[in-house]
């Protein structure tokens, strides 16, 4: 291999031994260190050097600045190891030297030529290595300068910051120890309390908390100092030097040591005195009539449920309706009635404030005494008396001397629960007692009575319902013709299957439905199912006619679609109009002007029957009854039962029936007696030439289907000889 390329310096060097003098170089640096470079590359790098170490040896003129220059070098190629340096200095004594030898004629000046070389190579690399390894000391050294300043200056801010926000916080900043000494407060701290700074500082903290702080607070504290809480937030109360309360939004975080162990205290306060008390009077307001300053029902049913839900006492209620003040109201102005309820509420709280109950507005007229540990009804019946006797004094407002009297209810938790709605419920139902009863005077709760009252507005409540799931049903009660016994109609009378109470009879329900207007519905139903019933009757036994009667309430009459309803009815159903009549009260009838006379015409001009039901009962004038469109009169179960009597009593009503059925045949009217219970009643109507009759002689009101099976056997036996029961029938 020539040596072309490396230059004159190199002339007459074996550099294929060079190449191999720089491998092993290399292979001994990698395996003595590590290579910041692939082996390729150092071997370039190491045969470079070598070439120039050679060059020197053999130059002209020695020159030893090689060895110092290849010594930095290895340092600056990061060849840093000590060993490397070792295997270097001595291979360079005992491999390298005969790479050049045999090229010099004198191998003398060569050996100390390689031995200058080592010594060079070895000093440049240890001052490079030096040079190194200061440049990093130092700029190490620079950046921990700059680190410990930029953490001292951050820690000069954030304690300028703190400075800053503490001294001039808008609110009070307090440091204590876990001892409750107090290290440092603010300004703002300290105004709030009245106390100069430095005397605040002298304050253990545990002289600020105060017996009326919320149940607690100390205990809370306490744990907080121990670790076991970071913060406390609370609303506190502390007194001033002065002596003035302030109402604080307290809040007390903990600082902790780097290993968490509880360090100290910082307590953040902020004065609002003003937001409590704008709580306060709107808390009050919330809470209170504003006429009579009165508790009001809000705050009274809030106190009534908190001693109901004591179980250890016994609680009462005296609820108070003073009597028409309506007519104060309406008669003297809302001005005299508001000084009324003044003088009632500052009465009342006259008469209970000593023994400790509470009084109340319930709205309205209505007051409420509220008694804690009642000690039973004879003493709720003493506040009930002593406060309706001193309502009764006089009352002088604007030179008018009012006596005003007031109705109470006194109920008992014994009596009524201990649920709040039930007591005041209770208390409703007694007031209406005590009103029913009369002006001024007080009723107790009886829970019997109460029971009645409530079932009577749970059935109410419950008919809607009811009615949509079909729970009620219709029954038919056979009304005869006394001549012949022939079954010439029925009455439908509706029935209500309740689920828990069994079958009630319409005396339960109907006057309900027709106070809460249901009965209109209700109604609706019974007839639409009746002329339904009437209609497949009458198309499975066309020989036997039979009329259905149905019930028609004075609420119905008046509803406008009564009309339309029966007319839609009768398509909807193919029921022929005269075999429908409808029974109408007395009063309903008698009521009727205008249009529920018009509609009373109407249904007659569609072919329907009217019958005027109970009649004996109301006030009918007979003269008025003569220009209605009316066709039977069902006289009242009353007179029947006294024809029952022998003696006077049952003359006297047998004569007051014939005197009826003559004036009704003289109106064209069919008469049917109602209550027919027995044989004997039946043959003396037919001896009055009544008409028809219904009753439990001839039968008690029926499912249909026991209908369908007489009118089958009727059907069998043809007309007017049916197994009805005649005048001389014997009863059930
Ligand atoms: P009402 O229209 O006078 O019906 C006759 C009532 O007398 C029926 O009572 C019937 O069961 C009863 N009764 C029948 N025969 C005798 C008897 O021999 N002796 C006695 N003491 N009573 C007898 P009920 O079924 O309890 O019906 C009571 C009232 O309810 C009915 O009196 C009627 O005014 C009303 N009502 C029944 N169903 C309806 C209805 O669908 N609509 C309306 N608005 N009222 C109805
Ligand atoms: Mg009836
Ligand atoms: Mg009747």
């Amino acid at each position: 291999m020539s040596a072309s390329g490396t230059g004159d310096a190199a002339a007459g060097i074996d550099v294929d031994g060079a190449r191999r003098f720089a491998q092993r170089w290399a292979a001994a640096a990698g395996q003595l260190g590590y290579l910041p470079l692939s082996s390729a590359e150092t071997v370039d790098i190491l045969l470079g050097h070598t070439l120039r170490l050679a060059a020197a040896v053999t130059a002209a003129t020695f020159s030893d600045e090689p060895g110092r220059d290849v010594g930095r070098a290895l340092v600056d190629d990061h060849l840093t190891e000590p060993a490397v340096l070792d295997w270097t200095v001595s291979a360079l004594g005992r491999d390298f030297l005969p790479l050049v030898l045999p090229h010099l004629a004198d191998p003398a000046p060569a050996r100390q030529r390689v031995s200058q070389l080592q010594g060079t190579l070895a000093g440049g690399y240890a001052r490079a290595l030096r040079n190194r390894v200061f440049a990093q000391q130092s700029s190490i050294r620079r950046a921990a300068w700059s680190a410990r300043d930029a953490a001292e200056q951050a820690l000069r801010d954030s304690e300028a910051r703190f400075r800053a926000v503490f001294t001039g916080a808008a609110i009070g900043i307090g440091i204590a120890d876990l001892t409750g000494r107090i290290i440092d407060v603010n300004q703002a701290f300290a105004d709030m309390l009245g106390y100069p700074v430095a005397q605040l500082r002298e304050v253990n903290v545990g002289q600020l908390f105060h017996p009326d702080d919320a149940p607690g607070m100390y205990q809370h504290y306490l744990e907080l100092i121990e670790g076991k809480h970071d913060s406390v937030r609370v609303e506190k109360r502390y007194y001033r030097k002065d002596g003035r309360p302030i109402w604080t939004d307290l809040a007390v975080s903990l600082v902790r040591h780097d290993d968490g162990r509880p360090r100290f205290t910082v307590a953040m306060v902020e004065d609002i005195s003003d937001r409590y008390e704008m709580q306060r009077r709107l808390r009050f307001q919330a809470e209170h009539d504003p006429l009579t300053e009165l508790p009001n029902r809000v705050r009274f049913f809030d106190e009534l449920a908190a001693a109901l839900a004591d179980d250890q006492q016994q609680v009462g209620v005296c609820f108070l309706d003073i009597d028409g003040f309506k007519s104060i109201n309406d008669g003297l102005g809302h001005g005299v009635g508001d000084r009324v309820l003044t003088v009632v509420a500052q009465r009342l709280v006259a008469s209970v404030a000593d023994a400790g109950h509470l009084a109340a507005r319930m709205g309205g007229d209505e007051f409420v005494i509220l008694v804690y540990r009642c000690a039973g009804t004879t003493e709720l019946v003493g506040v009930a008396q002593s406060v309706l006797t001193a309502l009764a004094a006089p009352i002088h407002v604007d030179g008018h001397q009012l006596t005003v009297t007031a109705s109470a209810a006194v109920v008992e938790s014994a009596q009524a629960g201990r649920d709040p709605t039930d007591v005041m419920k209770a208390a409703d139902t007694t007031l209406q007692w005590a009103k029913a009863a009369g002006r001024g005077r007080w009723a107790a709760f009886d829970p019997v009575r109460g029971a009645q009252d409530v079932t009577r507005s749970a059935l109410a409540a419950a008919l809607p319902a009811a009615l949509d799931r079909g729970e009620f049903v219709v029954e038919y009660q056979p009304i005869v013709r006394l001549a012949d016994g022939t079954t010439t109609a029925v009455e439908a009378l509706v029935r209500w299957e309740h689920p828990q109470l069994g079958r009630l009879g319409p005396d339960r329900f109907v006057t309900l439905a027709e106070e809460t207007g249901l009965i209109v519905r209700l109604g609706r139903w019974v007839l639409e199912r009746s002329c339904r019933q009437a209609s497949r009757w009458h198309a499975a036994y066309p020989h036997v006619p039979v009329v259905v009667s149905v019930n028609i309430a004075a609420r119905q009459v008046s509803d406008p679609q009564l009309v339309a309803e029966v007319a839609g009815v009768l398509t909807r159903t193919g029921l022929p109009p005269h075999l429908l009549q409808l029974e109408l009260t007395e009063s309903a009838v008698m009521a009727t002007g205008g249009e529920p006379l018009r509609a009373l015409r109407r249904l007659a001009d569609l072919g329907v029957r009217l019958a005027i039901d109970d009649f004996g009962t109301g006030y009918s004038n007979l003269a008025y009854l003569r220009r209605m469109p009316i066709h039977v009169l069902k006289l009242a179960g009353g007179f029947v039962e006294g024809m029952r009597a022998d003696g006077p009593q049952g003359d006297r009503d047998e004569r007051i029936v014939d005197a009826l059925v003559r004036l009704a045949h003289a109106l064209d009217l069919t008469v049917t007696a109602e209550a027919v219970e027995t044989a004997k009643q039946a043959r003396r109507l037919a001896a009055l030439g009544c008409d028809q009759a219904q009753g439990w002689h001839f039968g008690r009101p029926v499912p249909a289907d026991q209908i369908t099976a007489a009118l089958s056997r009727d059907q069998d036996q043809g007309p007017g000889q049916g197994p009805d029961r005649g005048p001389d029938a014997t009863g059930p």
